[in-house]
């Protein structure tokens, strides 16, 4: 037995060899099926296809089934997918519907053990350990993103501080005084942290102890990550999750940071084309789609997340066997038709990010003049960049406009701003604006 594992036997599922992966899954999916059958809204579903559960043993058979949507989940509040009774539900969650109506999901004990363990297990395979300080930067409540990792912390044993989300200047000494070493953050809000950290004349390398950050629930480039690594001085995995299938930690990236495991004994994973519902290949980008093979009081099948994104099927370095996802390009509700052509925001962040003179918030409008769509990005400059040499600013406006020319095939509008001059929110970053007619 490992070290870890003699620590925490749950970490053994982390341990799995393909096959074993497989079996686990050809063993709870048609258990997973039984359940589902119990809730009023998939007994009414699958009615007419007499589905008999045994008989789903593979994803091919669970292809009979369709699919669960977001509006399926809003058709079936408050209680049309619970499987188990009221009193056997101990927790409820609200998605906090960044597209609209919330949804109700519910737990029983056993679901917040199997969550704790699976974030727990993405926690310990970067390296946490019971010695760890951890400052959770994450909103509390409804929303899933604080208490998602708050207990796995707590699982491990570190000593586990539910900062919750904003007030900066607190969060700051609370680094300080408690020497915390890893954080759950948002990442844009995590750019935010550093840049205050730099004003109130805190060095991360001097001042603060910081070993991990744990980042997620909204999309965010590989150069985001590297601005948030180099300016705390440590190293940031991605976590992502959806309150539909608990929360954070449905696949968490390892310490390769070329994608992120999911953890297979739990979620059955499907990718396919978001139009027509096809599966698609390995390497295929594409739409998510989620089976919980385990969930007792909301058991979901086939359930489309609506995130883009693929299988990377190739073996992992850590030399964990469940397979890792690419992180999310963006949902496909974030996907704007542009002129005709489709943009995800997360294409515009990764071009501003590469440049050294731009800071971390930006906005893209979208307008109609004269018929026709037209796009402006506007950014903050870095607070190291002085905004009086103004040949040097247009210059820097040029470029970005003929980088995301080059990427997008059509011309944005670029306007720089002074640092602090786009709103924020304590939330998840809203990075568009769409004031088009029609
Ligand atoms: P809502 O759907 O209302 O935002 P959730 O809090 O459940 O509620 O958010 C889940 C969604 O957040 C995911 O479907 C995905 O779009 C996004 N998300 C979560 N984690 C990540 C991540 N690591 N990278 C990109 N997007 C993420
Ligand atoms: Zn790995």
């Amino acid at each position: 037995m490992s070290g870890i594992t003699s620590q925490y036997p749950f970490y053994q599922a982390d341990q799995l060899t393909r096959d074993e992966i497989a079996s686990v899954q050809t063993e709870r999916l048609p258990q997973a099926v039984a359940r589902a059958l119990k809730t009023p809204w998939y007994a009414e579903r699958l009615a007419s296809l007499n589905v008999v559960p045994d008989r789903i043993t593979s994803l091919e058979a669970l292809r009979e089934i369709p699919f669960t949507t977001k509006e399926d989940l809003r058709s079936g509040m408050p209680f049309g997918f619970l499987a188990v009774p009221l009193d056997q539900v101990v927790r409820m969650h609200y998605s906090s519907g960044t597209t609209g109506i919330a949804t109700a999901i519910y737990h029983t004990a056993d679901d917040l053990q199997h969550w704790a363990e699976c974030v727990a297990r993405g926690m310990l395979r970067v390296g946490v350990t019971c010695e760890d300080v951890f400052q959770n930067m994450m909103g509390y409540g409804l929303f899933t993103g604080g208490l998602g990792l708050h207990y796995p912390a707590e699982l491990i044993g570190c000593l586990t501080i539910p900062a919750g989300a904003g007030n900066t200047s607190r969060q700051i000494e609370i680094m300080k005084t408690f020497g915390t070493t890893v954080l759950h953050i948002l990442p844009s809000y995590g750019l935010r942290l550093a840049h205050s950290c730099r004003e109130a004349g805190v060095v991360p390398q001097r001042d603060l102890s910081l070993r991990f950050a744990f980042v997620g629930a909204e999309p965010h480039s590989p150069q985001t990550r590297a601005r948030l690594e180099n300016a705390l001085a440590l190293k940031a995995y991605n976590v992502y999750g959806l309150s539909e299938m608990c929360g954070p930690g449905v696949a968490m990236e390892c310490t390769a940071q070329e994608g992120l495991h999911l953890r297979e004994d739990h979620y059955l994973a499907e990718i396919i084309d978001p139009d027509s519902g096809e599966p698609l290949a390995d390497g295929e980008e594409g739409e998510l789609v989620l089976t919980t093979l385990s969930r007792e009081a909301m058991p979901l099948l086939r359930y489309r997340t609506r995130d883009i994104t693929c299988i990377l099927a190739e073996s992992c370095p850590c030399g964990s066997q469940h397979r890792r996802i690419s992180p999310i390009l963006g949902r496909t509700d974030d996907m704007l038709i542009v002129r005709g052509t489709n943009v995800y925001p997360m294409q515009i962040e990764r071009i501003l990010m590469e440049i050294p003179e731009i800071g971390s918030n930006y906005l893209i409008t979208l307008e109609t003049v004269d018929e026709m769509d037209e796009m402006t990005v506007s950014v903050e400059l870095s607070s190291e960049q002085g905004y009086d040499d103004s040949r040097r600013l247009e210059a820097i406006r040029r470029q970005i406009a003929h980088d995301l020319a080059q990427e997008l095939l059509f011309r944005p509008n670029v306007k720089l701003l002074e640092p602090h001059s786009l709103p924020t929110t304590e939330g998840k970053a809203v990075r568009v604006v769409d004031n088009r007619i029609g």
